[in-house]
């Protein structure tokens, strides 16, 4: 797929809108688009970043009035020759443009081979590539920081350091073998010691990094759970009103969980409302509160509501990953007694009926998640591809350390090697083709 050097075409906008972008890469693009282009000016003879005005035709036939931005390599996204067709957002001249672009020698793209042909280029490395695809799918503020940090490179060069670092050791540890017999110690074992600690902890703080980075890439699972008739529906309807959502209804019966997505204050939440939670000997209800508790097995946040002057409340017990908020609902039922008697810290109390308390709720849930990380513009790992690299990488690594004394200085380097292989695989120094055909074939046509 991904190593020809023909030219390929595809749309690169969704259609709907009132412009649609037809792109084109390869060696022949600009002489591609000139049999099909009519305007003063040539797109062969044009300058790279110049745009042009014509139409397109096919023959004496004008299929559209189009703008061509001119791209010439190696100063374009893929680093060869390209070109940008912005016609009239019309499906049929989308289609038409593509037909004629095929009919005179390009290629129909693969997915995401234009930021695959941008790899190989050198243009970006692989964790840049993927941030590319996670930025067009961003949907919050901070999925957009995440996908923004990653494709800047500063993650690329954090991992390129500890690269560097532990080929020093490496090669430092293999002039030893090239001493043979002669018992020499270029690398000292102490400093070396330090050094694989100290990239450990640095990989450990990556990992740990993932966490908040799935969290923000995925959407923050919140589950909302009570006795039946405390508000729960009527809650996350209102929440749902607070801001632009998409329900999910999963399938299965009235009684079964519903699944809404909400980005409340840049953050996404998946807000799983559960079947009420109560003994129960109704079948089908029983299956509704098993996904329940399944549901609170995967969520982060625990969204306990109860009904305001119900007296005490037990709370849920919450595993030492889960945050749990106590939300008194129903407030508006209750005189001014009740709701003064209600603890100032540990729960919000609000009602989901009038909408009231619902900005001390949105203040709670964003405390939950520190993002300090992010904000500051420091590396957090969001993809699980390098998640399970990292995991690899620090494994060989503990075997490096504590295999320090007693491992062999070839099966010593052995495994240093292999740190560094695991880490280079992140950012595609290392890589095959299987590997790149995954990760692209996941991007859309024209990405
Ligand atoms: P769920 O079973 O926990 O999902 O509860 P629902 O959301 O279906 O609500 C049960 C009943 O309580 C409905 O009649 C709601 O209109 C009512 N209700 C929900 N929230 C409030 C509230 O804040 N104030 C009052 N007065 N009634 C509420």
């Amino acid at each position: 797929m991904i190593t020809e050097n023909d030219t390929i075409a595809a749309p690169a906008t969704a259609l709907g809108g009132a412009l649609a972008v037809v792109r084109l890469s390869g060696p022949r693009s600009l002489e591609l688009c000139d049999r099909l282009f009519r305007g003063s000016r040539r797109v062969g003879d044009a300058a790279g970043y110049t745009l042009l005005y014509g139409n397109l035709v096919d023959g004496t036939r004008i299929i559209d009035d189009v703008m061509v931005s001119v791209f010439r390599a190696p100063h374009s996204y893929t680093g060869e020759d390209s070109v940008e067709i912005s016609c009239h957002g019309s499906r049929y001249i989308v289609s038409e443009i593509l037909r004629l672009l095929i009919r005179n020698g390009a290629r129909m793209a693969s997915p995401g081979e234009f930021t695959a042909r941008a790899f190989l280029a050198g243009k970006l490395d692989l964790s840049q590539a993927e941030a590319v695809a996670d930025l067009i799918a961003s949907g919050s503020r901070s999925a957009h920081a995440l996908a923004t940090n990653q494709m800047r490179g500063g993650y690329s060069a954090d991992l390129e350091k500890l690269r560097g670092e532990l080929l020093r050791l490496v090669s430092l540890l293999e002039l030893e073998l090239d001493f043979g017999e002669e018992e020499v110690e270029f690398a000292d074992r102490s400093e070396l010691l330090r050094t694989m600690e100290r990239i450990d902890t640095k990989i450990g703080e990556l990992m740990d990094s993932f966490t908040l980075g799935n969290a923000i890439k995925e959407g923050i699972a919140v589950a909302i759970v009570g006795e039946p008739n405390v508000g729960k529906s009527t809650l996350l309807n209102r929440l749902l009103n607070e801001e632009r959502a998409l329900v999910s209804e999963i399938p299965g019966t009235t009684r079964d969980v519903i699944e809404a997505t909400i980005t409340l204050d840049g953050i996404t939440y998946r807000f799983i409302d559960t079947a009420g939670l109560r003994e129960t000997s109704d079948t089908v209800e029983r299956m509704g509160i098993a996904r329940a508790y399944e549901s609170i097995s995967r969520a982060q946040i625990i969204l306990q509501v109860v009904e305001a002057g119900h007296g005490d409340v037990t709370p849920i017990s919450v595993r030492e990953d889960q945050r749990l908020l106590l939300v008194v609902n129903k407030i508006d039922r209750v005189d001014e007694a009740v709701r003064k008697s209600l603890p100032q810290e540990g729960c919000i109390p609000l009602s989901a009926r009038e909408g009231t308390g619902l900005e001390r709720l949105i203040a709670a849930l964003r405390e939950t998640i520190d993002t300090t990380r992010l904000d500051a513009g420091e590396t957090v790992v969001s993809n699980s591809r390098h998640y399970a690299a990292l995991h690899e990488a620090r494994e060989s690594l503990r075997r490096a350390i504590e295999g320090l004394d007693h491992l062999s200085t070839d099966l010593l380097s052995e495994e240093i090697r292999q740190v560094v292989y695991h880490l280079g695989t992140i950012t595609g120094e290392i890589t095959n083709d299987e590997v790149l055909g995954q990760i692209f074939s996941k991007f859309c046509i024209g990405k």
